[in-house]
């Protein structure tokens, strides 16, 4: 397959001031020579290397399709690692798609979704994680979160596994050059030697494990369910904090009767917000369905903000959702809504519930950045803290680091246990070769194919 020649449109579908076709393998040159002219005529013949062209694509017929600058990338110093070249086109829809059917007639393949970057892990450029790394920069939706992405991509993710590797290739070493010992006779500096190895591996492990909460926070968002009965004033909140009128707001209980998902980033960190329908018994089946769905997305809340309407005392109904809170494991975050009005709801209120309690008004905008604050502050204390660094956050990644982990307990188990090291050597070994799929060095194909197809098209 890496011997055929690609080419795809590389910038967003749409119209902007430059569009880019991508073209990459061992054709990409005689293909740019035969539908690119130089503005300055003659034929493109060769070219220098990471210079710019310019002239114009012409179809078959010497009609011209678009006047672009051509760029040429020669092997392997490219993002593929095969000869690339670049069209910069006008940004247009049609422009592009002709200029693109121009590069398969002459002879390119149309690239399949992540094709670039997966060619550029098969001649070694990337390996799987910061090829990863690449698409996660692509599709961040926070500040943090594109820190992580750069970190993987520049291999911090990678250098950590690859320490560990050869601290575990090592401890193997170790093993096999000692294997002419008899077995009950290791000399103990060996034994405590490999015993430190394996410690330190998992330590390293488990380090990164810890890491794995932090870094699919960052990958999917926090799910934040705003819960609260109708009126109290749970739209007007997610509109605030969105800083839009995505919400439809109204003064008639029961009106947000589906579950509006938005995302929004606080100090860096994404958040998946979700205004619901309320837990309210309701009356038709729309609502019904609507309450339903609240109650599947509070089962699965990293963080609930409960919003109260401090203008009134709390009712039946905010006195049930009390009762509901007091049995949640997520995170809560107690809003009493409407304090620009008299307010006669106290924090005392909710005693008994471990939750900050916070006035605050969504019209007014009052106690907001308090909000933001309190809300940065509790995503920080889940699990693991987000510091940056080697984030693993793919669920393939945590379940690799999981199995290495188990085989370095068990190696650590048979050595203490004197088993002989036959048997701490194939447990390290399991471990070395799982380690390695978190960089694609022991996945098969299918696998890879998987991975490279959810990436985006001209990537
Ligand atoms: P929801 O049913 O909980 O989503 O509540 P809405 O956001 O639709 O708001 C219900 C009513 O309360 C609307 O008339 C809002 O204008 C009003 N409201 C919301 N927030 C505030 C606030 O901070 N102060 C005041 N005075 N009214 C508010």
């Amino acid at each position: 397959m890496t011997g055929d020649t690609i080419s795809q449109i590389a910038t967003p579908h749409g119209i902007g001031g430059i569009g880019i076709i991508r073209m990459s393998g061992a054709d990409a040159l005689p293909i740019a020579q035969h539908i690119f002219h130089p503005a300055k005529g003659g034929a493109l013949g060769e070219v220098a290397p990471y210079t710019a062209r310019f002239g114009q694509v012409r179809a078959a017929d010497g009609a011209i399709l678009d006047e672009v600058i051509l760029l040429y990338m020669r092997a392997p110093h490219s993002y593929t690692g095969e000869d690339v070249v670049e069209l910069q086109c006008h940004g247009g829809t049609v422009v592009l798609r002709e200029v693109l059917q121009r590069t398969w007639e002459a002879g390119a393949q149309p690239a399949e979704p992540g094709e670039f970057t997966k060619r550029a892990f098969l001649n070694g450029r990337l390996d799987l994680a910061r090829a990863e790394g690449v698409m996660e920069l692509i599709a961040a939706k926070s500040t943090r979160a594109a820190r992580a992405a750069r970190e993987r991509m520049s291999g911090a993710l990678s250098s950590e596994i690859t320490l560990l590797r050869a601290r575990l290739l090592g401890a193997i070493a170790r093993i096999e050059a000692g294997i002419d010992f008899p077995e009950d006779d290791i000399p103990a500096p060996e034994i405590a030697a490999l015993q430190e190895d394996i410690t330190a591996a998992r330590a390293g492990v488990h380090r990164l494990l810890a890491g794995a909460e932090a870094g699919r926070i960052l990958r999917e968002g926090v799910k934040t369910v705003i819960v609260g009965r109708p009126n109290v004033g749970k739209s007007s909140l997610l509109n605030a904090l969105l800083g839009t009128e995505r919400a439809i707001v109204t003064d008639v209980p029961g009106t947000t009767r589906d579950v509006i998902e938005e995302e929004i980033s606080i100090d860096g960190i994404p958040l998946r917000l979700l205004d619901t329908a309320g837990l309210r018994a309701a009356e038709d089946a729309v609502e019904r369905l609507g309450v339903e769905r609240t109650e599947q997305h509070l089962a699965d809340a990293e963080l609930v903000l409960a919003v109260f309407d401090s203008s009134t005392h709390l009712t039946a109904e905010d006195q049930e959702l009390l009762a509901r809170l007091r049995t949640m494991r997520a995170d809560i975050i107690i809003l009493c809504n409407k304090e620009d009005c008299a307010s006669v709801l106290r924090v005392a209120d909710f005693d008994g519930i471990n939750a900050p309690v916070l006035m605050i008004s969504a019209h007014a905008g009052t106690g907001l950045d308090a909000l933001r604050e309190t809300i940065a502050a509790r995503v920080q204390q889940m699990e693991g803290g987000l510091d940056d660094g080697a984030l693993p956050n793919k669920e393939r990644e945590t379940r690799a680091l999981e199995h290495a982990a188990k085989h370095l307990d068990e190696a650590a188990t048979a050595l203490a246990q004197g088993l002989g090291t036959d048997f701490v050597s194939i447990d390290l070994r399991s471990a070395y070769e799982i380690l390695g799929e978190i960089l694609g060095e022991t996945v098969d194909t299918d696998l890879i194919d998987r991975i490279f197809s959810e990436f985006c098209i001209g990537k």
